[in-house]
């Protein structure tokens, strides 16, 4: 409402007008405070300044027309609730101004207790403690502490220093060895360093503190630390802060008083239960700044029974009313209870698991909100093994954590070593600048992998995630020199055997072994613990949660694989067939050379020779995915990469040849090699001959893998079994290009399947943007689109995939330009734009056109709801994402508008 309209907006709202629902509104402090005043909770009366008033405030400058006679209106009403009125040198009323936005945002913003105190009321308030001399001081030199730093920006260190050398002039560590004296001696003292810092004297008006108050706290939400923490956790920058003025109450008042926290359940394990600590005679801040030490709530019980009880029955009735874990905050003023705030808390991933199943048995909420309450993000973490870090382990480099878990090892640099020693019953972890297609087998030997160069979507990065396996990558602070078999970080250096762990959640590397626990859940993903015996009531809930997901999605959850063994245990993980069986890998290994004769091809005969020699180890290669999978479809992807990968390097092949010529060698073979790598050499690999234009480009490279698929399809239903082929064409620009493909493959389909009854779907990847923009025209010749959102981010974005999130992500993160990767999260606006035009268009040209996705952003919990949205039939990614793209697809599908996971 504007400012001019006439009636006033309202800005101010007592406890008793709010609700837990008007988050927005009054912050998530005021308004679950206003919900616990509302459920007769013994609250200490106050009001909440609303967020409205602070975004007028921060885009004006001012405080908006109205809110100060509002806030006059609601400080009389509470002063006549309470008896007292502020700064009454008799009879003072204390207020303490709180912070308090929708999010919680811990420590990033102010509080200023004991507003209301000066000169005059300090006795007033030592009178109200019955002759407290010692409490009354110390409050007011808390207030102008607090209000001299949050306020007045005057430097936190120069109070303390001051309260340093008044005990230590006393000989003495302990603030509660000060008496009021010494207290009064240190107002005076903290008054000159506010004078000295502001230029003014300590405000005695305690209207001017509470404006002033508030005003900081409004300030506050622009903080840098503020707009950091926003940031980092993808808070909207535009919410503001509600401010709660609230009566104070004194945990502080001897050793009948006392402050505290508490969890209704533990919050690290989800174990039902009383979980909290308790400090006597003190206020909540000593608690944070951990002054002294606590004690455990039980032991409440002793000291203050009735308050005990008391909490005990509130937090029970939190918890039934919030139908879900709260944390409080409370304090004891003279044996009487003050309940200052509550949360619904926050949890460990395995707590939130165990806790929906825990309240879905106590009848509390149903398996759609427990299936709300968790996500894939928990779910991810649950299936890595993690490090015990019981004991301090101090990191020597920091990577990006491209593939997550923990793993310890031998430091090993190439593949081959990596085989030996893991056949040696070794674990190893592979150490290398970079990885590409020749380490697989020592990917597959080793326990874990660390790169220093490359991002979350280098080589490394996606084949360490398609198998699970932990990887570190872009660890820059090491200088890896593989013929040396050595790495320095941090002037030390680490030799070939030597044993490292690395966190591939955090991206941290360790020297020496951290151990290492398995994950309970991947066992029972695995069949190995059985969910209705176990007595694990993580597993058990877990189970309960995703077979509830699994009958609530809409999308279907495909993986990507391409080997018998990757296949096998995504079925295991739920997968309901491939969407991405990339075939690059099976042209590497003892294959290279039939590879190399292909490229070096002098005519059409050898060329064929080779391809006819691919052929039946290609077909035993589908046959064995084919039978993994029985009667679910697989998308074989035709082979993308450029063919020059297949080939050496071209520098190393250059000195070799060079080197064999000095000798007196023969090269021929050599020198031809070296000519071909020179002549497919391409400043751009990835815009250059890959994918349908190698297809184009090469007779008979396709043919041979569609002869493959299909004669491979007919050899498993002859035998029994059941195959659903779908070939997939890379890299369609133009329906021209999918349409000579798939004349030629239609061909040979015919030929091969004749009368078995295999059926062979021909469809394309949707991964250059103009594809995506012509899809309805590319629909004419495509059974299906896999969207290759990999490729569609990098060409929408025109980001290479495999240097930028290395070289400069880290600056485009701190602008805020994204919040995330967005080759790890789907960019909705931009790439998601291209996925919804195609997918609209790409219908309208061929209704029940199959659509899915096979990028890595298929396993990213926030994109799969994306993929949801726009209509998609499946979502495609490596095996150990199953779980957690099954999870997120039943959550798409239960998600009603407008709620909030958060
Ligand atoms: C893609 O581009 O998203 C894709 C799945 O293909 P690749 O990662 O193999 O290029
Ligand atoms: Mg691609």
């Amino acid at each position: 409402m504007a400012a001019h309209d006439s009636v006033e907006q309202k800005y101010v709202y007592d406890f008793a007008e709010g609700n837990k629902d008007l988050k927005d509104l009054l912050g998530g402090k005021g308004a679950n405070l206003a919900e616990m005043t509302n459920l007769g909770l013994p609250v200490p009366p106050g009001f909440t300044i609303t967020t409205e008033a602070c975004k007028a405030y921060l885009t004006t400058g001012r405080e908006p027309d109205g809110l100060a006679a509002q806030i006059e209106a609601h400080l009389e009403s509470l002063e006549r609730e309470m008896g007292r009125r502020l700064g009454d040198p008799d009879d003072p009323l204390l207020v303490s101004v709180r912070s308090g936005a929708k999010f919680s945002m811990p420590g990033m913003m102010e509080t200023v207790l004991n507003v209301g105190l000066n000169d005059r009321s300090v006795i007033g308030l030592s009178n109200q403690a019955g002759g407290n001399d010692r409490f009354a001081w110390d409050s007011y030199r808390r207030l102008i502490q607090m209000f001299g730093k949050t306020v007045c920006e005057v430097p936190g260190e120069e109070f303390e220093h001051a309260l340093d050398e008044i005990k230590s002039a006393k000989g003495t560590h302990n603030d509660l060895d000060l008496d009021a004296d010494d207290l009064r001696g240190l107002v005076d003292a903290y008054k000159k360093i506010f004078a000295k810092h502001t230029g003014r004297e300590f405000p005695q008006e305690p209207r001017e503190q509470l404006d002033l108050a508030i005003r900081a706290v409004f300030d506050s939400w622009n903080a840098e630390r503020a707009i950091l923490y926003r940031r980092q956790e993808r808070i909207p920058a535009d919410l503001g802060t509600a401010v709660n003025v609230v009566a104070m109450v004194f945990g502080n008042l001897g050793p009948d008083s006392g402050t505290g926290v508490a969890f209704t359940r533990d919050p690290g394990s989800g174990a039902q239960g009383i979980y909290g600590d308790y400090l006597a005679n003190a206020q909540g801040e000593d608690v944070v700044a951990g002054i002294r030490n606590t004690v455990p709530l039980q032991e409440l019980e002793q000291l203050d029974k009735t308050s005990y009880d008391e909490l005990l029955g509130i937090m029970a009735r939190l918890e039934e009313h919030y139908k879900d874990l709260c944390d409080i905050e409370f304090t004891i003023e003279r044996g009487k209870l003050w309940m200052l705030q509550t949360r619904v808390g926050k949890r460990t991933a395995a707590a939130a698991f165990v806790i929906a199943g825990q309240l879905v048995d106590e009848g509390l909420i149903d398996l759609d909100e427990a299936l709300h309450r968790v996500n894939g993000a928990q779910l991810a973490q649950l299936m890595f093994p993690r490090f015990q870090l019981d004991h301090e382990f101090e990191a020597v480099a920091k990577g990006i954590g491209a593939s997550p878990g923990a793993a310890s090892g031998k430091v090993v640099f190439t593949s081959a070593r990596a085989v030996e020693l893991a056949a040696e019953g070794e674990s190893v972890i592979l150490v290398r600048r970079e990885t590409n297609p020749d380490d697989l087998n020592g990917m597959i030997a080793a326990k874990g992998i660390l790169t220093s160069r490359g991002g979350k979507t280098s080589h490394a990065a996606v084949v360490a995630r398609g198998m699970g396996k932990t990887c570190v990558s872009g660890a820059d602070e090491l200088d890896v020199n593989v013929p040396a078999k050595k790495f320095t970080v941090g002037g030390r250096v680490v030799n070939e055997g030597d044993i490292v762990s690395i966190d591939g959640t955090t991206g941290k590397v360790y020297l020496g072994e951290v151990p290492v626990m398995p994950s309970e859940v991947v066992q029972y993903f695995e069949g190995e613990l059985d969910p209705e015996t176990t007595d694990d009531a993580l597993v058990r809930s877990v189970h309960r949660i995703m077979t509830h997901a699994d009958a609530a999605r809409r999308l279907r959850v495909r993986t990507n694989a391409d080997t018998g063994a990757d296949a096998a245990r995504a079925r295991r993980f739920g997968a309901e067939g491939i969407g991405l069986c990339r075939t690059e890998h099976m042209f590497l290994g003892d294959r290279r050379e039939l590879v190399e004769r292909l490229i070096l091809a002098s005519g059409e005969r050898e060329r064929e020779d080779a391809l006819a020699a691919l052929l039946p180890l290609q077909r035993a290669d589908f046959v064995e995915i084919f039978r993994e999978m029985d009667g679910l479809p697989v998308t074989v992807r035709l082979i993308d990469p450029p063919l020059h990968e297949f080939l050496p390097p071209l520098e190393q092949l250059a000195v070799n040849v060079a080197v064999a010529q000095e000798r007196g060698e023969d090269v021929a073979k050599e020198e031809a090699l070296l000519a071909a790598v020179r002549r497919m050499h391409e400043e751009n690999p990835m815009l250059g001959l890959r994918g349908v234009r190698l297809g184009l480009v090469i007779p008979g490279l396709f043919a041979m893998q569609v002869r493959a698929i299909a004669e491979a399809a007919v050899a498993v239903v002859r035998d029994g079994g059941t195959a659903c082929p779908e070939i997939m064409v890379p890299l369609v620009g133009a329906v021209q290009e999918l349409e000579t493909v798939r004349a030629e493959a239609e061909r040979i389909i015919a030929e091969v399947v004749g009368d078995s009854g295999v059926e062979v779907l021909i469809g394309t990847m949707i991964e250059v943007p103009r594809a995506a923009l012509t899809a309805g025209q590319i629909a004419e010749a495509a059974e299906f689109f896999s969207f290759g959102t990999n490729d569609l981010t990098q060409m929408g974005w025109g980001f290479s995939r495999d240097d930028v999130e290395g070289a400069f992500f880290w600056r485009y993160l701190e602008l805020g330009i994204f919040g995330i990767s967005p080759f790890e999260s789907i960019d909705t606006d931009g790439v998601g734009r291209l996925i919804r035009i195609a997918a609209e268009e790409g219908r309208a040209a061929r209704p029940g056109l199959k659509l899915g996705v096979c990028g890595e952003h298929g396993g990213d919990p926030d994109s799969v709801h994306f993929f949801h949205e726009v209509g998609l039939d499946y979502v495609s990614c490596s095996p150990f994402r199953v779980p957690v793209a099954r999870l997120e697809a039943g959550r798409a599908a239960i998600t009603t508008a407008g709620s909030d996971s958060r």
